[in-house]
């Protein structure tokens, strides 16, 4: 039995109040808090072994460029992936925006012709299709669709059911011959929901297409295995899943990031510069980390990486199963609207809610007066908000230090805001 008042205990945050209240945390789909190990990995770095990696000659440059690695092959066993030297499948970036980017860019750059021969198998040119889904948060949206707008393909999605489910019914039709990039969230950051990406994954492959996955809200909460789900690509936030900001992850095949392009130029990255003929660049990941990388952040989220794999996946996701089904029952409140699946399964503890006749922020504001953190605002999800009918909605999501408490506090809350307002 896992003791999650004692991990709570690790968060120093939360020991404090709001407006007078014991603070109440529900904003981890946003952010989450950090356990003190963390904290202390990242001040430990600067205050013992500072220095920058894979260069220099001395002791401090070998110890940081060792904690750095290390870090990387802890990151690497969360989310079953390669970390033998050599065989590196975890790329650092600044977090999944970056990392969503630097893919959409890389395979813009092999649509240009860059990168050989290899990179072919990545080029998209016009007439052919990306697609996503209408779940997508906007760092998947946007980057895919100016990439469709750059190399002149057809830009498509996979709709949503009524309750905010990626739809698989029509996969066939959505995805085609012609498609060569499907970016799928794996777990809605409004609906909470997890997207059944099995069938999506098979059909990508059926025609060719490179399966790019949005782990943001699924590595923090779910046990992921990115060599069993057969995705191509995967990028999330270290500080979703306790760890710092300013850094995250981008899983790839090996062999797909030793054939893609590179996206970021600069030190770091490459093997042979000259100014009068092409550089020679080097092997994944440092082909695509490129400059300085966030050392201290990255040692930190292996830490968080390993103090998650101690804790046990699976016991977290029980946990925050409870949870959920306690924050779904917001949906029992009069005038109160869930955006997403109603019944706890395939789901997360990631509640969006409407409040008839109030305004999200007022909502947040009054919630916020009794020590209760939620998100308010579209989540950069807006065309899950045009789904049902909406701009912005209320947020509550759940992390590792709630307890079904925090949830009954929440709906407590909530019960009394239409009063309120009326
Ligand atoms: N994708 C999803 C599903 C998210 O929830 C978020 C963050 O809110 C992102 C992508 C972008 O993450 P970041 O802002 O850390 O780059």
């Amino acid at each position: 039995m896992v003791d999650f008042e004692a991990i709570r205990a690790q968060f120093p945050i939360l020991d404090q109040k709001i407006h007078g209240h014991p603070l109440v945390y529900l904003d981890s789909a946003a952010t989450s808090q950090k356990p003190q190990c963390v904290i202390d990995a990242e001040s430990e770095f600067y205050r013992t072994i500072n220095a920058g990696v894979h260069r220099g000659a001395h002791e401090l440059a070998a110890l940081s460029t060792e904690a750095f690695e290390q870090a990387r092959a802890k990151v690497a066993a969360l989310v079953g992936a390669n970390s033998a030297e050599g065989e590196e499948e975890i790329v650092v970036t600044g977090g999944a925006t970056a990392g969503l980017n630097l893919l959409a860019t890389a395979i813009g750059n092999a649509s240009l012709g860059r990168g050989g021969e290899a990179a072919r198998r990545f080029a998209v040119k016009p007439g052919d299709e990306i697609v996503v889904s209408e779940a997508e948060h906007h760092s998947v949206l946007l980057p895919f669709q100016e990439l469709a707008a750059r190399t002149g393909a057809t830009f498509k999605w996979l709709g949503l059911t009524e309750d905010g489910r990626v739809r698989t019914d029509d996969l066939d039709e959505v995805i085609t011959e012609r498609t060569k990039v499907v970016a799928i969230t794996h777990v809605g950051n409004t609906t909470g929901a997890i997207t059944n990406i099995a069938p999506i994954i098979r059909r990508a492959h059926e025609v060719g297409a490179v399966f790019i996955l949005d782990a943001c809200q699924s590595v923090p909460h779910l046990k992921v295995d990115f060599h069993a789900l057969d995705v191509d690509f995967a990028a999330w936030s270290a500080h979703k899943m306790y760890g710092p900001t300013g850094v995250g992850f981008l899983y790839g095949k090996r062999e797909l990031l030793e054939a893609l392009p590179p996206a970021n130029f600069g030190g770091s990255m490459v093997e042979l510069a000259w100014m009068d003929k092409p550089a020679q660049y080097m092997e994944p990941p440092a082909r695509f980390e490129a400059g300085t990388q966030p050392v201290a952040q990255v040692v930190a989220a292996g830490v968080a990486a390993e103090w998650l794999m101690n804790i046990g996946m699976e016991n977290l996701e029980d946990h925050e199963k409870a949870i959920a089904a306690e924050l779904l029952k917001l949906g029992d409140i009069d005038g109160i609207r869930i955006l997403g699946p109603r019944e706890n399964v395939d789901r997360i503890g990631t509640v969006a809610f409407d409040v008839k006749g109030v305004h999200p922020h007022d909502v947040g504001q009054f919630i916020d007066a009794q020590g209760i953190a939620i998100r308010v605002g579209h989540h950069c999800a807006q065309p899950v908000h045009r789904h049902f009918g909406l701009f912005a909605s209320n947020r509550a999501s759940s992390g590792i230090y709630n307890s079904v408490d925090d949830a009954k506090a929440l709906i407590e809350a909530v019960s009394k805001v239409r009063a309120f307002f009326r």
